[in-house]
């Protein structure tokens, strides 16, 4: 599938649209429109509904470790910054970028790497954006481009070691920028962090600065000990939210896949600490498991886990869910959803502070004065089982899903081009959004064959009685294949045909975007017919 094909459906039909586009748009930014909305909502509403609102706490589900119970949360935005400072979101959620004075590209500080070389007495580095071969092969050719110099003049250069880190290099000005042509055009590497700051309160100076929420996690921690004296649950049990979150990404891009504004879905799953690697496995399966039943199976969707070195220095296991978006290489997964084993981290760094890593053991990070760097809120945050009279620190599983990329992914999947007999019976391309029917922004359409006969009348009288139930639209414009073709491009899995038959026995006609099957029932029973279909 080519991702240009998409974009353009996508604008054309009204799925995705750029941000302030009369203004000429704001990189990162997106707005969904009236198709994208429904699109969206069934994505996040399909992921409440089996996570949160259809959990039987009474029965063990297939795989867990025992049942459990489920619960939501809808927090705000905007935090009290001590919240980031002790979940080292301040300190640690930023990378550094250099910009080219020349090229004016902007370049991740640490993902620019290079080599130093000597010719013709001069001693330079020489800086790619590609890690590997890829980036020998571009710094050779660079210097040989630099020095001017030929094929035969390859042994003129006289290189010092492998590819290194620009981050190893101080001085810029000998530097020659992946993108230039002549030397020192990288600024100084600045500090980025992620996070959006903006200020609360009229007179706001440095002590009312705020952040948008990088992530919806900690405003579920910071109210673990609410929830559970507000309710009853017990440990094992889960806390839902959907929600925005922002990050200033250095190079948003890919359409929505990195964007600057974005939503979250995530649970914060609390258990006891010697069952925690089973309900790691447990949701990390079951989170691969819900994007396969809504239908992105196949090889382009994997469960990868972390290798040992990949794992953030609390966890015992992390996992990603990734799909092969079409505009990613062959070959390469982009990120769905991570779900993580992040042991009591979290909750002890709300309690005891910023915490930092001291041989295998997690302690508060002090300042120079011996004081902690960021404190903690000073509240217990343990659990006390009153059935096994134990007191802990509960271990948290993290399944984190984005509400955007999950849409885009489910986009990309359902889009197919096949070729069916036009109303004169030729055969012409037809494009379609295989959706699956929960996922679908309308659930049928409802045409009067013609404009006359009294079937706009009773064709009317269906979409009122679908109308309550579920998304619908009603067309008697144009010639009727049309428009089938234009409920096919937007994914509506069935259209329901009034024609000349209906007035003498009743029937109507209802067909399958999918395999194009039509078939007769009563008028009366187009809802119940469809509703069973739906469910499947
Ligand atoms: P990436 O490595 O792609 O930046 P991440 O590992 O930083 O992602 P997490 O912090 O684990 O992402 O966030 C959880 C989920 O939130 C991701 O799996 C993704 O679906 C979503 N997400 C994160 N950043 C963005 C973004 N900039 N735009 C859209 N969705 C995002």
């Amino acid at each position: 599938m080519d991702m240009d094909s998409l974009v353009a459906l996508c604008k054309r039909r009204g799925f995705l649209f750029q941000s302030s586009e009369i203004y000429g748009g704001l990189q990162g930014f997106w707005d969904y429109g009236p198709l994208g909305v429904e699109l969206k909502r069934n994505v996040r509403e399909a992921w409440w509904r089996d996570m949160v609102t259809s959990h039987n706490e009474l029965e063990t589900a297939a795989g867990a470790p025992s049942a459990f119970e489920m619960t939501g949360l809808d927090c705000s935005i905007i935090m009290h910054p001590q919240v980031w400072k002790c979940s080292g979101h301040y300190d640690l959620f930023h990378d550094y970028m250099v910009d080219c004075r020349e090229s004016k590209k902007r370049y991740r500080h640490d993902q620019v790497c290079g080599r130093w070389l000597t010719c013709k007495g001069q001693r330079i580095f020489v800086a790619s954006d590609a890690p590997g071969n890829e980036g020998l092969e571009l710094t050779q050719h660079k210097a040989m481009k630099f020095f001017n110099l030929r094929g035969k003049d390859l042994d003129s250069l006289t290189w010092e070691g492998p590819l290194v880190s620009l981050t190893t290099v101080s001085d810029f000005s000998q530097v020659l920028g992946p993108d230039a042509k002549t030397l020192g055009t990288l600024t100084p590497p600045r500090e980025f962090n992620l996070m959006f700051k903006t200020i609360v309160g009229a007179l706001g100076g440095e002590d009312d600065v705020v952040f948008l929420r990088p992530e919806t996690a900690q405003g579920i921690f910071v109210n673990f000990k609410n929830v559970c004296d507000s309710t009853r649950v017990r440990i094992p049990f889960g806390i839902a939210q959907i929600g925005k979150s922002f990050r200033n990404e250095i190079t948003p891009r890919n359409f929505t896949f990195r964007s600057r504004e974005f939503e979250q879905m995530e649970i914060e799953f609390f258990c006891h600490p010697n069952t925690s690697p089973d309900w790691y496995r447990y949701w990390r399966d079951r989170r691969y498991a819900w994007y396969v039943n809504l239908g992105l199976a196949g090889e382009r969707l994997r469960l990868r886990d972390h290798d040992k070195d990949e794992l953030s220095h609390y966890s015992c296991g992390t996992a990603d869910i990734e799909y092969a978006f079409p505009f990613l290489g062959p070959g390469e997964f982009g990120e769905l959803e991570g779900v993580a084993h992040r042991g009591n981290f979290d909750l002890r760094s709300h309690m005891e502070g910023k915490l930092v890593h001291k041989g295998d053991d997690l302690v508060v990070e002090s300042d120079a004065e011996g004081k902690p760097r960021h404190k903690g809120s000073g509240r217990d945050l343990s659990y006390f089982d009153d059935l096994t009279k134990e007191r802990f620190v509960p271990h948290v599983i993290e399944p984190s899903a984005g509400a955007d990329r999950a849409t885009l992914a489910f986009l990309c999947e359902a889009y197919n081009e096949d070729e069916a007999p036009d109303e004169n019976g030729k055969p012409t391309k037809r494009v379609f959004l295989k959706f699956h029917p929960r996922l679908a922004p309308i659930k049928a359409a409802i045409f009067p064959l013609v404009k006359k006969d009294g079937m706009p009348e009773i064709a009317r009288e269906i979409y009122k009685t679908l109308k309550p139930h579920m998304t619908a639209f009603y067309d008697e414009k144009g010639a009727v294949g049309r428009r089938y073709r234009r409920q096919d491009e937007v994914g509506t899995p069935f259209c329901i045909t009034v024609d000349s038959q209906t007035l003498q026995d009743g029937t109507v006609t209802i067909r399958d975007r999918d395999t194009l099957d039509q078939w007769r029932v009563s008028k009366d029973q187009c809802l119940a017919e469809l509703q069973s279909r739906l469910q499947k």
